[in-house]
This record gives C-alpha cells, structure tokens and sequence, in this order.
C-alpha cells in the first residue's frame, strides 16, 4: 500500500504522470473516489505519461469507454452511469481489452465493478480532504 496527498489537481496529474512514464506491459487501474474526488485528473495524468494529449481525456460520460492511442493504448472507462448489471460490462468489451498485450486500462468508478473481478488491478482510492487536498490511496 503506498499512501500519497496531494495539494492541487496539478500535484495529482503529476503523481500519475511518473507513474505512467514507466509503463510499459498492460496495467489496470481501478479508481474510487466520490464525483469530484480528482479521478479524470488522475486518468489525464496516466495519460500524458503515455504519450497522450490529455485535453483528450475527458469523463466518457455517455460511451462508457474511450480508446486513445499513445505509446500504449488508454482505454478510458468511466462506470458512473453503468445499471450495474455485469453483462453490461462484459458488453463493454472489457475481457478484450484486458487481455490486450499492451494497454493500459483505466476504469473510474470502479465501485461499480460489484462481483466483477480483474486479478493484478492497482486500485487507486482518492479521498477529498477538504479544500485542495486529496488522500491518494494505492494497493
Ligand atoms: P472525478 O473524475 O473524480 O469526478 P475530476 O477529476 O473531474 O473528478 O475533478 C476534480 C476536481 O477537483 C477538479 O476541478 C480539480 O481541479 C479539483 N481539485 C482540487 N484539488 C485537487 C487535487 N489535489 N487533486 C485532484 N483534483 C483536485
Ligand atoms: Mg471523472
């Protein structure tokens, strides 16, 4: 477990940012956090450390999933809206995108998942502390 806070959107896109700059087999990201915790923050940062634009990387609101190409492709996930029915994620084509041989995929509102299980997943928990602050909260 590796706890971090950070003091602005800035300090948390960067914290993603260094980690993502040394990605380079598929990795998974399960991001938790109540609407406004810093999650696409964090998601523009894995991003920009992949080589991609992250003015690009918004919440997918209404599609659920978006691909971006970089030096390994972001599938971009924002679960927010999602009924909760697992054939619903398994519609998303979430298995594929997992056994991709380099991709990293990246799921807001992971809670959301319910019995849904993806093995070797970092879960990145982000808990508004007040003001700026937020606790950063990674197994
Ligand atoms: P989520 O995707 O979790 O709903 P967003 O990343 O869209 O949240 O929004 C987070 C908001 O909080 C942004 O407006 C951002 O500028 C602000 N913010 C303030 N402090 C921080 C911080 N330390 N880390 C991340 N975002 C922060
Ligand atoms: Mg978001």
């Amino acid at each position: 477990m590796k706890e971090f806070i950070t003091h602005s959107a800035e300090e948390t896109f960067e914290l993603a940012y260094q980690i993502s700059e040394s990605l380079t087999s598929t990795t998974v990201f399960l991001l938790e956090g109540d609407l406004g915790a810093g999650k696409t923050v964090f998601a523009k940062g894995i991003a920009a450390g992949l080589d991609i634009d992250p003015a690009d990387v918004n919440s997918p609101t209404f599609t659920l999933v978006n691909a971006h190409e970089g030096r390994m492709r972001l599938y971009h996930l924002d679960l927010y809206r999602l009924e909760g029915e697992l054939e619903e994620i398994y519609a998303l084509g979430l298995d594929e995108m997992l056994s991709e041989e380099k991709a990293v995929v990246l799921i807001e509102w992971a809670e959301r998942l319910g019995a849904f299980d993806i093995p070797n997943a970092t879960r990145v928990q982000i808990v508004d502390e007040g003001d700026d602050a937020r606790r950063i909260v990674m197994t």
